[in-house]
């Protein structure tokens, strides 16, 4: 197919607002959501059979692990992934965080104390539905610290997953770029869906009046945080479907780059098969 994903998605030196990406489907990969669905089916599949693996490697003391960063503005699809991609995995092998507003005991500590606490073990993938980055993006924008605090966490951001990858996680940030009126449409279709109501936050109205600020603080962190270890993708999200096929394509890449294979344990099986043998 060419140029791999993460090539393709990945973000290119000195050109991080989320202005010079598309958010709809660029020409590379499916044409369509029937096609999409289908290129879906076959990686969820792959991509379960490499998870089974990094979970067996982990209960046989291999300490690597895979940690998906989803950023995005409000209705971008960071539960969407969570549901459509990240479902192909057996949950046991999932460790899943939500960031919310800090709570008075996180707000006491370190910005990156919660995180922390969050970043999967040995065997696991960690799934970050928004992550340390608010603290360089929502709280910029919103002015929630001082800014010579805030400027301080771009290189301690760096340090922390620079830390984490010598440390075997490999982490994947992605950035579900949806356009403005995308977002209005999306919010619009929560109003008119009983189900959806209660996703529906009006300081989700109050973020999209802010929508310039909050993409000039996204180029700050996709330019100043996307490291040759860790860099950020930004994934044309206004398409759910080319949304999926995306991270799902850049999660296999991942996977495949691990070269995993089953471990090997040494098992006497002439012996365990004799002692299975049914009494005669
Ligand atoms: P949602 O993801 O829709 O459940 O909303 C979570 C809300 O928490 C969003 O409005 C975020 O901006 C906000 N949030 C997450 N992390 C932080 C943070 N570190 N400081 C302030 N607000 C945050
Ligand atoms: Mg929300």
């Amino acid at each position: 197919m060419g140029r791999s994903a993460r090539s393709t998605f990945v973000v290119q030196p000195g050109k991080t607002h989320p202005r010079d990406y598309p958010a709809d489907a660029p020409s590379k990969g499916p044409d369509d959501k029937t096609e999409g669905g289908t290129a879906l089916a076959e990686l969820r599949s792959k991509l379960a059979v490499q998870q089974d693996m990094l979970y067996a490697r982990g209960a046989e003391g291999d300490p690597r692990s895979i940690l998906l960063v989803l950023q995005g503005m409000d209705t971008s699809g960071k539960g969407g992934v969570t549901g459509d991609v990240v479902s192909a995995f057996n949950p046991a092998g999932v460790r899943f965080a939500s960031f919310k507003a800090p709570t008075s005991e996180e707000l006491k500590h370190d910005f990156l104390w919660r995180i922390h606490k969050q970043v999967p073990a040995a065997g696991l993938i960690g799934v970050f539905d928004r992550s340390h980055y608010e603290d360089v993006l929502v709280v910029k924008v919103r002015k929630l610290a001082e800014a010579s605090v805030i400027e301080q966490r771009y290189s301690r951001i760096n340090d922390f997953e620079a830390e984490l990858t010598a440390s075997g996680v490999t982490v994947v940030k992605c950035f579900l770029h949806i356009s403005f009126d995308e977002q209005r449409e999306r919010l619009l279709a929560r109003l008119d869906d009983p189900a959806k109501h209660w996703k529906f936050r009006e300081g989700d109205i109050d973020d999209r009046q802010l929508w310039p600020a909050f993409e000039d603080a996204y180029a700050t962190a996709l330019g100043r945080c996307s490291t040759a270890q860790s860099p950020w993708y930004v994934i044309p999200s206004n398409k759910k479907w080319y949304r999926n096929w995306a991270i799902a394509s850049i999660l296999l890449e991942t996977f495949e780059d691990m070269n995993l294979s089953y471990p090997e344990v040494d098992l006497d099986f002439k012996r365990l098969k004799e002692r299975l043998a049914p009494p005669n």
